[in-house]
């Protein structure tokens, strides 16, 4: 299992650093080079400031920003913020924003797409908090479409919030085989939805809590989070709903409490 999983983590490291190629005039991030060296100083300190050990932790420069840990975009923006009393922990979406945030379901008519539903409604399934994603056909806050070939590695990616504002785009591979070599199913394509959107409301991945990178009053370390990254995929496609830490999580950042962290 370990050489197994070894062997996974091989393949995902090799699969980020795939270049692509694209057209201009869209969000889809394009990968110009993979040397930690060329990350600028001060991304570097953001970062570590986040609580990613920068020396670990895969960052990958691309068209707009960067992709740090896999499978989270971070815009040159997010990373430029100061507002450091809000982005001490992690990225938050403003309270008013994140009781409505329109979502797109552009996947198509395929496994991904008939997952769609089941990725929001595991977030609008928490209940005490505020935050809802709203299933939209236009002027979505988010959009969720299928990768190109070779657009990304991995299921998926998210994107962080940057200024408040929930991150834009969540792309899904369908070319990604599951963790058994089948097809991804249709429920499983929601959970991994899940994960990615946990990302675009603010959620870095769990394994990073322990690091310091968590939110406060949640658990440090939560082995059923559906925001574990990429080296134990197994909780993400098994889980029938959210982890009570990731619950607790949600409710923490986004609700109608006086210690909510929204808006602070
Ligand atoms: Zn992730």
């Amino acid at each position: 299992m370990k050489i197994f999983k070894f062997f996974m983590l091989a393949i995902l490291a090799l699969s980020v650093v795939q270049c692509t190629n694209e057209g201009e005039n869209d969000a889809q991030p394009e990968i110009t080079t993979s040397s930690q060296q060329d990350v600028p100083s001060e991304v570097l300190s953001k970062l570590q400031s986040m609580g990613f050990d920068t020396d670990k932790t895969s960052i990958v420069i691309t068209k707009g920003g960067y992709i740090v840990d896999g499978d989270i975009f971070f815009t040159e923006e997010a990373l430029r913020e100061n507002n450091l009393q809000k982005q001490a922990f992690f990225g938050i979406v403003d309270c008013n924003r994140a009781g409505n945030i329109r979502i797109q379901n552009a996947l198509g008519n395929n496994a991904a797409g008939r997952g769609f539903q089941r990725g929001v409604n595991l977030w609008n399934n928490v209940n005490g908090t505020t935050l809802r994603l709203i299933p939209v056909t236009r002027n979505p806050d988010i959009v969720v479409r299928l990768a190109r070939p070779g657009e990304i590695g991995g299921w998926g990616r998210g994107e962080f919030p940057t200024n408040g504002r929930e991150g834009r785009l969540i792309v899904l591979n369908l070319n990604e085989p599951s963790i058994d070599g089948d097809a991804v199913t249709a429920r499983e394509w929601g959970n991994i939805l899940t994960h990615e959107i946990g990302h675009n409301i603010g959620l870095l991945h769990i394994e990073q809590s322990q690091f310091g990178t968590f939110v406060p009053g949640t658990p440090t370390f939560d082995r059923r989070s559906i925001m574990t990254s990429g080296s134990n995929p197994g909780v993400v496609f098994n889980a029938n709903r959210v982890s009570n830490g990731d619950r607790r999580t949600v409710r923490r950042m986004y609700s109608n409490n006086n210690n909510r962290l929204c808006g602070r």
